[in-house]
């Protein structure tokens, strides 16, 4: 037990281009804050400054929108074809590629986010841009005739001012899959990035100027969730918001803009089970669990944070997976090698500490876990951690923990398996391994998740609807579905002849 494989030090800490301080992006200007607040950035691997980062206020927030809007209002964005804004797009993405490395290892010396999974999400990003892109040209409207009377149809048009809020778990990513579809289909945007992790945001803020993207069209604006966050969900002039961050922030912000009746889209929490059968591939089924909750060090909202095993393979699976998470390494995350990295931030280490001892105090088996090694004790590292002997009431298998730990909970048929996948708060993905595909179709139907993925890991097809059911969120992004968020419907009518139109104020005398 606890023989986690600590890689040395060897990797130098640089990161070449990183943005200092990490300014605000407003109206195609980097600028400091209007009150001159700063707060730190920290790299969680020494918990070190990075560097200062502008602290945004009501006013930051109104300087942007007020960009926004003129951009989206005056500027030639809302007025451009879908294929013109492709085009930026499309430079956005090489753009990104071409700092690709460089948003990488920013990533990584932010979020200590292992770098090869960082390349990973440096290549995303640069993906959701040519997706949208694409997607742009494709937006289409609807015909409603109506014999020689009338053609009616329906053209779908941007919104406005889109609010965006982000959260710090592999933020560059998550940052690009909203704006893209935001300005494909000719909004404009004001980021709010996570304050734990804001220098990829910046750093894209500076390709939108390589790019000459117009002023205004895109807008960031850094800082606090309270106070930031809470002024774009309060102001006037932004209509749609769209959020991904934890459940209980997602319930504010809407009570926050229900005055406003703003338009929202949800991205919330998880925990999400995966389901082994005794027939499945199992070998196959030991690496999809072992990654689908240890990758993004934990820190991943579709994560399969609670295995429901079938009792018949218990003993056998839930040993092989413990020789596998043992062996993860665990190290520094600019380390090629290294397959789990430090939490985000020393609060959230705290956070996730809390619920192994949770864990123990409600009888659960902790398999794997335990201290770190003491060359990582000055970064939020946490050993990835096995719990076994897991009651599905306990907390540890209700509550999203976020981090890399895992919960195993047996089950004998697939009935119980499908009341233990069901029987949480969240519904966001759900993961079914079996050869058996008429049970896994069935199971796929009927679990309370958004997304489900039979015999296969986390792999994503960006046209298919992503976002959960419950307490996992509110609507669902990807594909065209975003534009059912990002785009407005508006129906036109046009009279080919003269149809019947009433005629009142005719009488004689006006009526008593
Ligand atoms: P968080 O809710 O603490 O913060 C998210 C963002 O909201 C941050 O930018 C924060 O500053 C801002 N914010 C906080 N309070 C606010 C307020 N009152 N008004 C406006 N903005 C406010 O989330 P987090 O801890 O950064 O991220 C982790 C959570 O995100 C996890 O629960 C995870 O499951 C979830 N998540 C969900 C998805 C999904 O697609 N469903 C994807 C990634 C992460």
């Amino acid at each position: 037990m606890n023989q986690v494989k600590a890689e040395a030090q060897p990797v130098p800490m640089s990161f070449e281009g990183m943005p200092r301080p990490a300014l605000h992006f407003i109206d195609g200007a980097f600028v400091e804050s209007a009150k001159g607040g700063w707060f730190d950035t920290l790299n969680p691997t020494t918990n070190e400054v990075l560097t200062q980062v502008a602290e945004g206020t009501e006013e930051d927030v109104h300087r942007a929108v007020e960009a926004a809007y003129r951009a989206f209002h005056e500027g030639p964005w809302g007025r451009m074809t879908a294929k013109e804004r492709a085009r930026y797009l499309v430079q956005i993405a090489d753009a990104i590629e071409r700092h690709g490395e460089e948003l990488a290892r920013i990533e990584v010396a932010d979020t200590g986010l292992p770098i090869a999974q960082a390349r990973g999400q440096a290549a995303r990003a640069a993906e959701n841009f040519r997706f949208f892109a694409e997607m742009a040209t494709r937006i289409t409207g609807e015909t409603f005739p109506v014999g020689d009377a009338f053609l009616n149809y329906a053209i779908r048009v941007p919104v406005g001012v889109a609010g965006l809020i982000t959260p710090w778990n592999t933020p560059l990513m998550l940052a690009t899959w909203k704006i893209a579809p935001c300005l494909a289909a000719g909004n404009t945007a004001v980021l709010k990035p996570a304050e734990w992790s804001p220098l990829t945001a910046t750093k894209l803020a500076e390709i939108m100027q390589e790019v000459d993207l117009p002023p205004g069209v895109f807008n960031l604006v850094h800082g606090f969730g309270e106070v930031a966050g809470d002024a774009l969900v309060r102001h006037p002039k932004v209509p749609l918001i769209s959020f991904t961050g934890e459940t209980v922030t997602g319930r504010t912000i809407m009570r926050n803009g229900a005055d406003g009746l703003k338009r929202f889209s949800m991205e919330l929490g998880g925990k999400s089970p995966v389901i082994v059968f005794d027939d499945a591939d199992l070998d196959r089924a030991l690496d999809a669990v072992v990654f689908g909750v240890y990758s993004l060090n934990g820190e991943r909202c579709t994560a399969s944070s609670r295995l429901l095993i079938q009792e018949t393979i218990r003993e056998e699976f839930e040993a092989r997976l413990a020789e596998r998470v043992r062996r993860i390494r665990l190290g520094n995350p600019l380390d090629p090698a290294t397959e789990v990295g430090p939490l985000i931030h020393s609060e959230h280490k705290t956070r996730v500490e809390r619920y192994l001892d949770i864990g123990l105090r409600e009888g659960a088996v902790m398999a794997v876990g335990g201290d770190v090694p003491e060359d990582l004790a000055r970064g939020n590292f946490v050993r990835p951690t096995l719990f076994v002997d897991v009651k599905n009431d306990m907390r540890i298998a209700q509550e999203e923990i976020f981090g890399p730990v895992l919960v195993s909970i047996p089950f004998t048929t697939e009935e119980e398996a499908l009341q233990l996948a069901n029987g949480v708060s969240y519904g966001l993905a759900a993961y079914i391994w079996t050869r058996d595909l008429e049970r896994a179709h069935r199971l796929a139907r009927r679990i309370d998740a958004g997304m489900a993925w039979i015999n296969s890991q986390n792999v994503r097809d960006l046209r298919t609807p992503f976002g959960g059911m419950k307490m996992s969120g509110v609507g669902r992004e990807g594909g065209h579905y975003s534009f059912e968020f990002y785009t407005e419907w508006k129906t036109i009518h046009v009279a080919l002849g003269q149809h019947p139109i009433p005629r009142f104020g005719l009488a004689d005398h006006a009526g008593a």
